[in-house]
């Protein structure tokens, strides 16, 4: 089949260099010509252009840019499409995706692939990113079942589980358990960074372990990310954020009445209730 990505950076790479394994024909499309040359000699892509008319043959295009730019990339692409191509995105992001692309396009699936790391960019491109991981579609239901199945058949062949779900469930459910820890692990980093006394900054700072590792990681990440969480799943962040200064209240008002019977029972049932979101 021939396999369109357009945006050769970590999720397009990786993307290229599974599909072309799989005996797939893959051009890509990039912004700086740098990049395309780098992902042909990577091995990524077998064509690459920054010219979007590169990909008017492709029977399935994968648009993979930064998410501010799926939609108007995507907008751009359709002059060079004929109308079977079917189209899907990898944004992290789906409701405000699917409601702009689906209404111009039959064609169209939104994806989500669960997987990434924290580096961008073609050199951060890897063979088997997919395996084990979710991909989530997000399928309406006039989208042709024959646009489905050729989607599905290439994320399964990533190595990839399928889930499929609707955008906005999709939203709500990465705001709990991606968009929200991040908030939540910036605003850890910035309240200990409100210590008034210098000396005791320091020592906690001297003596910040393990834990302070796991629940700081993501608050100390890229700050794109967060900004994009924020301004592309706003209303499911702050519904999550609503809900957790509600839980944070509830723990402060434990304490100060030194309820430790409740507290206790508390964080008993959230250590029974973790191993249902991670092993
Ligand atoms: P990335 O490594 O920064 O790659 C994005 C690539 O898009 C860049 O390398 C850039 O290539 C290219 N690009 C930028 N503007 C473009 C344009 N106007 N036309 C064509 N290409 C353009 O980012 P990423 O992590 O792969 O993320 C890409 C998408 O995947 C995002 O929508 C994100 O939400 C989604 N996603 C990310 C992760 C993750 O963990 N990173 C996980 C799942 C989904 P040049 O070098 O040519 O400028």
């Amino acid at each position: 089949m021939k396999i369109g990505i357009l945006g050769l950076g970590l999720i397009g790479g990786s993307l290229g260099f599974d599909l072309r394994s799989q005996g797939h024909n893959v051009l890509g499309v990039s912004r700086r010509e740098s990049t395309c040359q780098k992902a042909v000699a990577l091995g990524s892509v077998e064509q690459a252009s920054v010219d979007l008319s590169l990909l008017a043959s492709a029977e399935v295009v994968f648009i993979c840019t930064p998410i501010a730019l799926i939609v108007p990339q995507f907008e751009q692409l359709i002059a060079y499409l004929p109308s079977t191509t079917v189209v899907t995105d990898v944004g992290s992001v789906k409701a405000p995706i699917v409601e702009a692309i689906s209404p111009l396009w039959d064609n169209f699936i939104g994806g989500h692939p669960m997987a990434g790391r924290a580096d961008s960019g073609i050199e951060a491109a890897q063979r088997d990113l997919f395996v084990g991981k979710p991909y989530v579609l997000t399928p309406e239901t006039r989208t042709p079942t024959a646009a489905i199945s050729v989607v599905e058949e290439i994320v399964r062949s990533l190595g990839a589980n399928i889930y499929h779900c609707q955008p906005e469930q999709h939203d709500r459910a990465v705001a709990w358990i991606s968009h929200l820890p991040v908030m939540v692990s910036s605003s850890l980093i910035a309240a200990c960074m409100s210590e008034t006394d210098s000396e005791v900054l320091q020592l906690a700072q001297k003596f910040a372990s393990s834990g302070f590792r796991d629940t700081s990681r993501v608050g100390g990440g890229n700050p794109e990310l967060g900004l994009m969480m924020a301004r592309y799943n706003r209303q499911a962040l702050l519904r999550s954020l609503q809900h957790y200064r509600h839980n944070l209240d509830k723990l402060i008002h434990l304490i100060e009445q030194e309820d430790w019977t409740v507290l206790e029972e508390r964080l008993k049932s959230t250590g029974k209730a973790r191993p249902d979101f991670v092993e």
